[in-house]
């Protein structure tokens, strides 16, 4: 029998004692436990109980407490493991969201002493920024991965060849110096290198395991750079130095739980150069591997033809990859220097050699722009994402996707599992760390049913044997877990799996420690996350789910796992939020998503929709969409939150909250009629102050105001368009807009009808609907948007461009509707002719006034998903304007998520992360440009003494003002100036005079809105 430990424990009292000796978070509800179930893999187990340890002693104490329980322990980082080292019965320890301090960096000795939460690009980013040092091995997850996690791992990546050359060796391990570890019997101790390190009782077993097994261990032990399968018994050796710490990387939770971690640095080539190479094809790209490592790159990856034509039907780097050059099979090799001359000399002896030496090579590229290069490196890193679900194609799956040969076999490799893949009908694109023999692939197994499942099973076998017949690696970076735990006797034999029991009960006497995952295994087929009892029900829904083969099921099986949505940075995105103020699994778009599929599953999670753990996840989801553009796979909370409170709610009053916001374009309307009254009560107490408790509105937030006059009626009272004779265009009035800022509306129109158009609204009183996806109310949004196209029906069908100021609006067309009414043919025709205001100009290669100042830019996330800011820069650009664009993500207000009194302090951190601090920076000239309406509210209540305008805003005070703009500061003081009634701008007199010089102006002047 295996010696699993036993799972039998008292989880209420374990989690009573938990609570009293524990200052973290100690969670055992379904839901919590559901949401460590999976990770990044196959499997899902579903742990006892989860605690979030404050300080290192609560780690220590929940040990104890566990080993009071006799429960098992599993202690984790980003969870981003493919092999299912992960998840297990029993107590989670994460570590993630408070456990990760960097305690020391030693520049001049080169090493950093860090918590196992640390990210590893926190340290890299403070080490390189401050020391012009680096940590080289670097997973692809090195956004959000932890050191704990790769310590566990013993992981690698792009630049496990910088530290195979140039620094202590190619793995995590390489890099370990010390550690200090907790044992399952509560010994604590600081591990390192040489014998003297150990008490006996841990020294003696180790030293006898080592003499008995060391020639067995050197006559096994392939050596390649990435033998990742296996215990790291070859550290014990005495030519390795009885290394205790690099033994134990690896392990995978297996023996100890990691305290602190000191591991080395290396330098930081200052400058780095980017080579692409294109063969024939990827395993002649792999012939040829040899030869660029006797040139000593810092980086060695390759990609095949499949990959890039996968990331084209998905997508994903259209643009990227045509940076390519000629070629079937890439390798993109990266050489560092002290200066560009030295890294491109380099690149160009290679190129020199290669040249020479011919053999199947199509063409060379050396990049000279870090921007390009930054972004075939995206190109590498996305190869998961773009390949998990293709269009057309059956779903994919990691399983054999990290296996690793000798570097100079790769090609070899690559055409025989290519031909065994082909045997058993799977497929998939092989890319990954050629330098280092390490091939990625993600294939398309059946996991859901038994024949499916055993045919998965004999390809892992029989990938198996051909790897170990190149002298290679089961796992080249990912781990055994339990993906490739139970294939270790083929690869080491018997008496070295016998030993690798040994080193664990060294450690772990009573095999409590993430039992199940390297020795002694689950079998490979054992946990699936799916296998042949998946049978999630069908549900009605309101959404279409087009990419989910209309599937909700589905929708919510979508997340892979890979955890980009725990990143700490946007990083130039938008994903995730909630997760970067929170660093909550569970507020992070993966848990939400794996809650919802747990919520189908019903065990633990029961109750499906009415289940309060799912909604608590999704109550916090700002519905910024983020998650549906960053997300590698798409994964598209908003919509999935939508349908889930569809559900919720049926037949049951929704908060007053939803009414007051959700509603808000019918509050609006009524409130419009006596704005100045309206505005009086929201703002004198104590009025105001018993309407926010009635609207369940944050006390620190204030009502917008309502203006004097609504936007429709401007336009009405003024006669319309006054350009009669322009090509036509419908303004899109948002409630927003209508009814808050007219005065974009108006800027909006002027510099419109400059351009030459005629500005129409729409006859009918319109509205897209956007707050009510936010509390799912969607028969109604679906309501709303039918009587759209009724409305608009003859404007769809002339192809009238239609225009909008308020991205989240236009954001309901481009997104929202599709997915809603995915067969209606105005709806698809709709979609197309709507577009941002900025876009619109874009497009129409619209030549802005010039304005000479700063502007500080911050794009609305629903702008970032449905098309993007660039236009909206390079217009502010165009303008001649310094435009600065900060990694701001997401404001924090989203709609009116910050104005909801439970959801204040989030709005207000995500707020305070990177936008408010750079607004309050900006000097008092800066134009301060925010499309959003929920921006500029968060900008004008988020203690900045600003308020941001809009692009037409700024456009207008460029028309107004002229070159160098107002002499008002802040400049948004002139624009003020221009909606009191004050002077006329001269963008109006000009609109004018060309309106009085076509003698057209009394045409429109019959038009009329019914506002
Ligand atoms: C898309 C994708 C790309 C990837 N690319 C790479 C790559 O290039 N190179 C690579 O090496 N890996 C890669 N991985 C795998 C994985 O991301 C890395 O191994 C990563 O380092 C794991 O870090 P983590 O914080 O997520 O660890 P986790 O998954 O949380 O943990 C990893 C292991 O370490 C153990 N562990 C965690 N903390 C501790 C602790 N304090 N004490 C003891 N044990 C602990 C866990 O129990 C587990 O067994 C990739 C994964 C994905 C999904
Ligand atoms: S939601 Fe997307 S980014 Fe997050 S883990 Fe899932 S697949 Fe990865
Ligand atoms: S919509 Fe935004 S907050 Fe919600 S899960 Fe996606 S990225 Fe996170």
């Amino acid at each position: 029998m295996r010696p699993y430990a036993s799972v039998e424990v008292d989880a209420k009292r374990l989690a009573h004692e938990l609570r009293g000796v524990v200052e973290g978070e100690v969670r055992f509800r379904p839901g919590d436990r559901a949401l460590y179930a999976t990770g990044g893999s196959n499997y899902r187990q579903i742990p006892i109980g989860v605690v979030i340890p404050r300080t290192i002693d609560d780690v220590v104490a929940t040990v104890a407490a566990c080993r009071e329980h006799d429960a098992p322990v599993v202690s984790l980082g980003g969870h981003t493991s493919l092999a299912g080292q992960g998840a297990n019965v029993a107590v989670v320890i994460d570590f993630s969201k408070y456990l990760n301090e960097i305690v020391e960096l030693d520049a001049q000795r080169k090493l950093a002493r860090v918590q196992p939460g640390v990210v590893l690009d926190s340290l890299r980013h403070t080490a390189e920024r401050e020391h012009g040092l680096t940590f080289g091995p670097d997973p692809s997850t090195h956004t959000h991965c932890t050191f704990g996690g790769m310590i566990g791992n013993n992981s690698c990546g792009v630049h496990s060849v910088m530290t195979q050359f140039y620094g202590p060796g190619p793995t995590t391990a390489d890099q370990v110096e010390e550690l200090e570890v907790l044992t399952y019997r509560g010994e604590r101790l600081r591990v390192g290198r040489g014998e003297a390190t150990l008490p006996p009782h841990l020294r003696d077993p180790l030293v006898a395991l080592r003499d008995r097994v060391g020639d067995e261990v050197r006559r096994r032990y392939p050596r390649i750079p990435r033998r990742i399968s296996g215990y790291n018994l070859n550290e014990l050796l005495p030519e390795n130095g009885f290394n205790v710490a690099a033994a134990l990387t690896g392990t995978e939770s297996t023996c100890v739980t990691i305290l602190d971690a000191t591991v080395r640095l290396v330098d930081s080539p200052p400058v780095r150069s980017l080579l692409a190479l294109g063969y024939v094809d990827a395993p002649t790209a792999g012939d040829h591997v040899p030869a660029v490592l006797e040139h000593k790159p810092i980086g060695l990856e390759g990609m095949d033809e499949k990959l890039a034509q996968d990331m084209t039907l998905v997508g994903l780097h259209e643009e990227d990859l045509s940076m390519l050059p000629e070629g079937a099979g890439w390798l993109l090799v990266e050489f560092g220097g002290e200066t560009k001359e030295e890294a491109d000399e380099k690149a160009r002896a290679l190129m020199a050699d290669l040249k020479k030496a011919g053999g199947g090579l199509r063409g060379m590229k050396l990049y000279d722009d870090p921007e390009q290069e930054g972004h075939l490196w995206q190109v590498r890193e996305a190869g998961l994402g773009a390949t998990a679900y293709i269009p057309g194609k059956a779903d994919t799956y990691e399983g054999w996707e990290d296996s690793a040969v000798p570097p100079d076999r790769v090609g070899e490799y690559l055409r025989e599992l290519q031909k065994l893949a082909s045997k058993f009908g799977y497929e998939s694109a092989l890319y990954g760390h050629y330098g280092q023999g390490c091939i990625h692939a993600r294939w398309n197994f059946d996991l859901k049913t038994a024949e499916g499942i055993k045919t998965f099973r004999r390809f892992i076998e029989e990938s198996a044997d051909l790897v170990l017949s190149f002298g290679g690696s089961l796992s080249g970076e990912h781990g055994d877990g339990q993906s490739r735990a139970e294939l270790l006797p083929k690869m080491f034999g018997d008496d070295l799996v016998e030993a690798f029991r040994e080193f664990k009960s060294v450690w772990d006497p009573d095999w409590k420690m993430n039992p199940g995952k390297i020795v002694d295994p689950y079998a490979i087929t054992e946990n699936l996350r799916l296998g042949t009892d998946y049978d999630p029900p069908s549900v009605q829904t309101h959404f279409a789910y087009p990419d989910d083969h209309g599937s909700f099921a589905h929708a919510a099986v979508r997340c892979v796992g890979i955890g980009n949505c725990r990143r700490l940075e946007a990083e130039g995105e938008v994903m995730c939020p909630s997760y970067m103020v929170t660093r909550e699994e569970k507020h992070a778009t993966r848990g939400r998503a794996r809650l919802l599929f747990e919520m189908l599953q019903g065990n633990p999670v029961e109750g499906m929709w009415r289940n309060e753990e799912v909604f608590e996840a999704l109550d916090l989801c700002l519905s910024c969409k983020g998650c549906t553009n960053d997300c590698p796979v798409s994964v598209d909370m908003p919509t999935l939150k939508a349908e889930f409170l569809a559900h919720h709610y049926e037949g049951r009053l929704r908060p007053r909250h939803a009414y007051a916001f959700g509603l808000i374009d019918q509050g609006a309307r009524v409130a419009s009629r006596a704005p100045r009254l309206v505005n009086f009560l929201v703002r004198t107490p104590p009025f105001s102050g018993a309407l926010k408790l009635a609207a369940g509105m944050a006390p620190q937030r204030s009502f917008p105001e309502f203006a004097p006059v609504t936007f429709t009626r401007w336009f009405r009272e003024r006669g319309g368009s006054l350009n009669p004779n322009g090509q036509k265009i419908l303004l899109w009035p948002d409630t927003f807009t209508n009814h808050f800022h007219p005065e974009i509306g108006i800027a909006a129109v002027e510099v419109l009808e400059y351009a030459g158009y005629r500005v129409e609204l729409p006859e009918a009183r319109v509205c897209c609907g956007r707050p009510l996806y936010d509390y799912g109310m969607l028969d109604l949004a679906r309501r709303y948007l039918e009587r759209t196209l009724d409305d608009l029906r003859d404007e769809i069908r002339a192809g009238t461009p239609i225009v909008g100021v308020e991205p989240s609006c236009l954001a309901v067309f481009k997104d929202e509707l599709p997915k809603m009414l995915p067969h209606d043919e105005d709806a698809g025709r709709l979609r197309k002719q709507v577009f941002h205001f900025a876009e619109f100009l874009d497009r129409e290669e619209y030549e802005p006034p010039p304005l000479a100042r700063k502007a500080l830019l911050h794009g609305h996330c629903h702008h970032k998903a449905t098309g993007g800011i660039g236009a909206e820069q390079r217009l502010l650009e165009r303008m001649g304007l310094d435009v600065e664009a900060p990694d701001s993500g997401c404001c924090g207000m989203a709609g009116s998520f910050g104005f909801e009194a439970a959801k204040y302090d989030v709005s207000m951190a995500c707020g305070e992360r990177v936008l408010l601090p750079k607004v309050r920076e900006a000097s008092t000239d800066t134009i301060v440009v925010a499309d959003g309406f929920s921006c500029r509210t968060q900008i004008e209540q988020g203690g900045t003494n600003r308020r941001a305008l809009h692009l037409a805003q700024a456009l207008k005070l460029a028309y107004d003002y002229g070159p160098a703009g107002p002499s008002d500061e802040p400049p948004e003081a002139a624009a003020d100036a221009a909606l009191d009634g004050g002077r006329p701008g001269l963008l109006t007199v000009a609109v004018l005079g060309g309106a009085l010089a076509l003698g057209a102006g009394g045409l429109a002047l019959s038009r009329r809105a019914r506002t």
